[in-house]
Formats: structure tokens, C-alpha cells, sequence
């Protein structure tokens, strides 16, 4: 089977076909209303469907299938990345006819097309689509968010990214560190802060280069983390009775809090008796306690 790609496919024109091409066969149309053109070369989705099309029509409605003049005589199907949806799609909107209500589309079928009628530069179907993506932003921002940036819609982008950043930030975090986009990857990063560290490394995991992902998340969190506990740690000095800048109650205070936050059973594999005094000696910056 031959590939399609953006690039015409070359002439192949052989005697041998003149010998095979009765045992080759075309489907007919089915993409077409009452549609009674002859069918000249065989589209094959991603799962198996074949479909017989017009060389002729898919020369006039696209940019990306080859010329008519360059696979007519081949006699094989031409193999598509696109499953039998995508596929149909693209052959109704290459026909004169009332095109399909893309309204009535899943949101995840409509992208698929979306960005199969950018490959194949089926412009009748690419205004369309961005305006029904666009609207239709809310249902799946992420997919809506690689689309709109693949083919530089920068207003859906902005739109969706920042929907997507909120929803699946751990998500959307790893794909912009991945593509070094370091603009949103920060926003993706700030929306991560409520999580627990658990989630985000799951999340993450699913990505193949997920440990430097990871590290780099890891070290921005720290960051913050250390600013805010520089700052518990070193509040701004009030004199208290007597001239001290700080409460000597504070530290058994301190200890209580910790204690009942459950900090230590959080933090501790085994028994956490005496951890929240261990924890205190170590932060506390106050006075010794006696
Ligand atoms: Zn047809």
C-alpha cells in the first residue's frame, strides 16, 4: 500500500496493472447524495474500511490528496491515518452538495476532522471547523488548545489553554514543559500548587520523558515552598512584654499545632511519637526552648 501524505504521490504506471486491474476492486461512492460519478482509486482508513472515491474531486476539494494524473493507474488503496469517520467526513465535504451539520458532531469526532481537513487542506471545511471548535471549546480544551496551536488560531488557543491549564494542570503542565513553551508551562505549573504531590507524579508518569518533567515541577514547587516557609519561619519582629522581639509561649504552642494538623502521621512511616518535637527543633527559629 502506498502512503498520503502532503506530497503527490508518483506516476506508476505499469503493464502489470493492465493484467491485475480486473481483480482490483472499487467500491462505490457512498459519500455522496444520489452521487453517480464513476469511483477511480480506493481510500483505506486506520481501521480497515475502504472507500471508493473520485480522483477527479479529491484534486478540486483539497490540497493534500494526490493528483488525478498520479495514482490513476495504481491500483492500490491509498492507506490514511484517519479512521472510517474522519474518512467519510472528508469525502462528503468533497462533494457539491449540503455539507454536514458539524453541530451535531461528538466533540471529540469534530476535532479529529478539525485537524484532518487542515492536513488534507480541505478548505471548505477548515472555516467551519474553527468556528464549531471555538464554540464548542468548553467540551474538550486541551484537544481544542494542540489544535487551535498546530494551526495558529491564537484566539481558540488562548481560550482553551487557559481552560485547560485549570482543569488538567498537571496535564497540560508536562505537555508545554515538553515543548518548552516556558509561558504556560508556568501558569500549568502555579494551578498544580493545590495538589498533592502524589497526584502530579501519576499524572505525569504517563509521559515517556516524565523524570525530567517531574524534576522540573519538583523544583519550581520547592521554590515556593521555601519562600513560604522562609517566611513562617522568620516573621516580622513584634515586641512583646519586656522588650522581646519574640513570644517565648510560641514554642510550645508551635508543637501543639503541628500535632494536631497531623503533620506527623503524614510524614512519618512509623511510630510519630516525639516527631512533632523533632520537627519543631528543626524549623523553629525562635527562642531555645529551655
Ligand atoms: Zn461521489
Amino acid at each position: 500500500m502506498s502512503s498520503l501524505t502532503a506530497e503527490p504521490i508518483m506516476p506508476d504506471y505499469t503493464a502489470e496493472y493492465q493484467e491485475s486491474s480486473t481483480s482490483y476492486e472499487v467500491p462505490p461512492c457512498e459519500a455522496g447524495d444520489s452521487c453517480n460519478l464513476p469511483t477511480d482509486i480506493v481510500l483505506r482508513s486506520s481501521d480497515g474500511t475502504r472507500f471508493g472515491a473520485h480522483i477527479r474531486n479529491l484534486e478540486i476539494y483539497s490540497d493534500g490528496f494526490p493528483m488525478a494524473n498520479s495514482v490513476v493507474n495504481s491500483h492500490e488503496d491509498v492507506e490514511l491515518s484517519e479512521d472510517s469517520d474522519v474518512v467519510m467526513l472528508l469525502l462528503k465535504f468533497m462533494h457539491h452538495q449540503p455539507q454536514p451539520d458539524l453541530s451535531l458532531l461528538a466533540s471529540k469526532l469534530l476535532i479529529k476532522f478539525a485537524n484532518a481537513a487542515e492536513k488534507y487542506g480541505v478548505y471548505c471545511a477548515t472555516g467551519v471547523c474553527k468556528v464549531m471548535i471555538g464554540i464548542s471549546v468548553n467540551d474538550q480544551p486541551f484537544d481544542a488548545f494542540l489544535y487551535a496551536q498546530k494551526h495558529g488560531y491564537s484566539s481558540i488557543m488562548d481560550k482553551a489553554g487557559k481552560l485547560a491549564l485549570t482543569q488538567e494542570p498537571a496535564k497540560f503542565f508536562a505537555y508545554a514543559h515538553s515543548i518548552g513553551d516556558t509561558t504556560w508551562r508556568d501558569l500549568a505549573e502555579l494551578e498544580t500548587h493545590n495538589l498533592p504531590t502524589k497526584e502530579v507524579f501519576e499524572a505525569l508518569k504517563q509521559y515517556p520523558d516524565w523524570p525530567p518533567i517531574f524534576g522540573a515541577w519538583y523544583y519550581k514547587r520547592e521554590l515556593m515552598r521555601e519562600a513560604i516557609f522562609d517566611t513562617l519561619k522568620n516573621p516580622i519582629p513584634v515586641q512583646h512584654k519586656g522588650g522581646q522581639m519574640r513570644c517565648a509561649d510560641w514554642y510550645p504552642f508551635y508543637i501543639e499545632v503541628l500535632s494536631r494538623s497531623n503533620v506527623t502521621t503524614k510524614i512519618a512511616v512509623v511510630d510519630a511519637n516525639g516527631l512533632a518535637d523533632r520537627i519543631a527543633e528543626l524549623y523553629w527559629l525562635g527562642p531555645s526552648p529551655e
